[in-house]
């Protein structure tokens, strides 16, 4: 078993009797025990995160960029480590695990330009003699909950700016992918790390709740399910906390009938099957104008069958690794059969998918459902699977309108070859992240996560310059100096 502890006011605490198992979906074996924290434990990280504050806050921005240099530094020497600890616990291959770690140390880069990211602006001569300027200053104590789905870059969406900016912080991982994040602690820790500035506390809803409530707790970064942050987003706003909640999507892909036929078929299967479509950038909707299905669907469904699935912890490494727990597949296929039910028609199933390798894993295949309708189930819930729903359209207008009906607004797509449909589409979409013929158009760490509607609540979005407004509050000072008086040495 791996060792799972907290990490509160610069000490490893090893986990109390209360645990919930970790999985390693490849094999379907318990592979550590995470702790349930409550609120003893965030209640000491909290008071070891304000006691750090006051020195860390004054610590200048150059010599914190310095610690996430090294930290840079220790991340990508210990790159292959941290791929394999998400692969282990996730179940992501490892060219996934890859990327994702590389979206994170972008986050650490993004992080080390924060002298020049905190400069205010400021106005000579506001009125005779009077000048102004704004400064950015730290929140205090910041607190962020993670996903199961990334887990190392989307706790490094977020604890890298925080710090940057002189805030200290709690990180309350997934309770089911624990491992990496003590990880990635463990060499901030190695890279410097001052003690209490990073505590890290598992569990989860008593957990949550004592950071949602707690008065020292100034900000809330959530990433999650939609109920769960819209939750987060009342309880925490509720309390006088500032919060940024990401929530869950149902992302439309529109294929126009001029699209180019193999690259929309591998930016498809990539959008809808990459990660087990376990992504909130996933494509899960392909929304086929006219005779784009008919030109599209037998590549399409050929690319699917031929995705390789199997265990992803081990050398040979196949084209996509299994969903997270027994229950997630069971709900995955609970969804597809609803649709089958309402009328839509399966065209490829991965239900039935069995790995000989791993025969206690928790594997789908790729699933396409074609003549999905908006009324049903798997029409409107986020399904978090491997599943392409297929909805035919026949025109560009039809197929905005569909994709604008959602209660999510994260990520939308077209494919086409015309300038004019793609500028329509980008004008007219609700939705907060637009790919042109970019199948999974999630955005950089110089870029905000800008998802709309219930796939994000609050004001300011995670990374980017957001973030940095996200973790900082703004001092206008206003000064004049009294010209000629008593102490002006330097007039006659
Ligand atoms: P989740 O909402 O179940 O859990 C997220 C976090 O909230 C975990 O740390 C968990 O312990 C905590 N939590 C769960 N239930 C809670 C409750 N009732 N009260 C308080 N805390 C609670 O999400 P998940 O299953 O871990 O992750 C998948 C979801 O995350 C998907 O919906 C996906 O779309 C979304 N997601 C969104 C983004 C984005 O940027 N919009 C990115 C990644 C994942």
């Amino acid at each position: 078993m791996t060792p799972c502890p907290h990490f509160i006011g610069g000490e490893w605490v090893a986990a109390g009797a209360a645990t919930t198992p970790v999985y390693n979906p490849s094999t379907g074996e318990v592979i550590a025990q995470c702790p349930v924290g409550g609120a003893a434990e965030i209640n000491a990280a909290v008071a070891a995160a304000a006691a750090a504050l006051p020195a860390w806050r004054e610590t200048p921005p150059v010599e914190r960029a310095r610690l996430f240099f090294r930290y840079r530094q220790l991340v990508e020497q210990n790159f292959d480590r941290l791929c394999q600890s998400v692969t282990r616990e996730h179940g992501k291959t490892l060219a996934e695990a890859r990327g994702s770690v590389y979206r994170g140390i972008e986050n650490i880069e993004y992080a080390c330009g924060i002298p020049s990211l905190l400069f205010g602006d400021n106005l000579e001569n506001l009125a005779r003699g009077v000048d102004c300027e704004t400064i950015l200053q730290p929140l205090g104590v910041c607190a962020g909950i993670t996903p199961f789905n990334f887990p190392a870059m989307v706790p490094l969406w977020m604890f890298p700016n925080a710090l940057a900016c002189g805030n200290t912080f709690i990180l309350k991982a997934s309770e089911k992918v624990p491992l990496t994040a003590v990880l990635l602690v463990e060499l901030l820790a190695q890279a410097g790390l001052p003690k209490g500035v990073l505590n890290l506390v598992h569990g989860g809803r008593e957990s949550v709740d004592t950071l949602l409530t707690h008065p020292q707790v100034r900000a809330i970064s959530f990433v999650g399910s939609s109920p769960v942050a819209k939750y987060i987003y009342e309880t925490g706003t509720r309390h006088g906390k500032r919060v940024q909640a990401n929530g869950g999507a149902k992302n439309y892909i529109v294929i126009m009938p001029d699209a180019d036929v193999p690259k929309t078929v591998e930016a498809l299967s990539t959008a809808a099957f990459g990660c087990a479509g376990e992504r909130c950038m996933a494509g899960s909707t392909a929304l086929t104008v006219g005779a784009a299905a008919e030109r599209l669907l037998p590549s399409l469904v050929a690319a699917a069958r031929a995705i390789k699935v199997g265990p992803t912890d081990r050398a040979a490494q196949p084209d996509m690794g299994p969903v997270i727990t027994a229950q997630h597949r069971d709900r995955v296929a609970g969804l597809v059969a609803s649709g089958e039910k309402d009328g839509a028609k399966v065209i490829c199933d991965g239900r039935e998918i069995r790995v000989p390798d791993a025969p206690r894993g928790f594997y789908f295949g790729a699933t396409i459902v074609d003549h999905v309708q908006a009324e049903m189930t798997l029409a409107r819930e986020e399904v978090f699977g491997p599943v392409l729903n297929v909805m035919r359209m026949e025109d560009l207008d039809g197929a905005i309108a569909m994709a604008n009906r959602s209660a999510f607004g994260n990520g939308a797509a077209i494919f086409t070859r015309s300038g004019s449909a793609a500028r329509e589409f980008k004008h007219r979409v609700k939705a907060g992240m637009v790919g042109i013929n970019v199948g999974v158009p999630a955005t950089m760490a110089m870029f905000p996560f800008t998802g709309w509607d219930d796939s994000f609540y609050g004001d300011l979005h995670i990374q980017g310059r957001e973030s940095i407004q996200f973790y900082t509050q703004q001092k206008v000072v206003t000064t004049r100096w009294f010209g000629g008086e008593v102490g002006d040495v330097w007039k006659k």
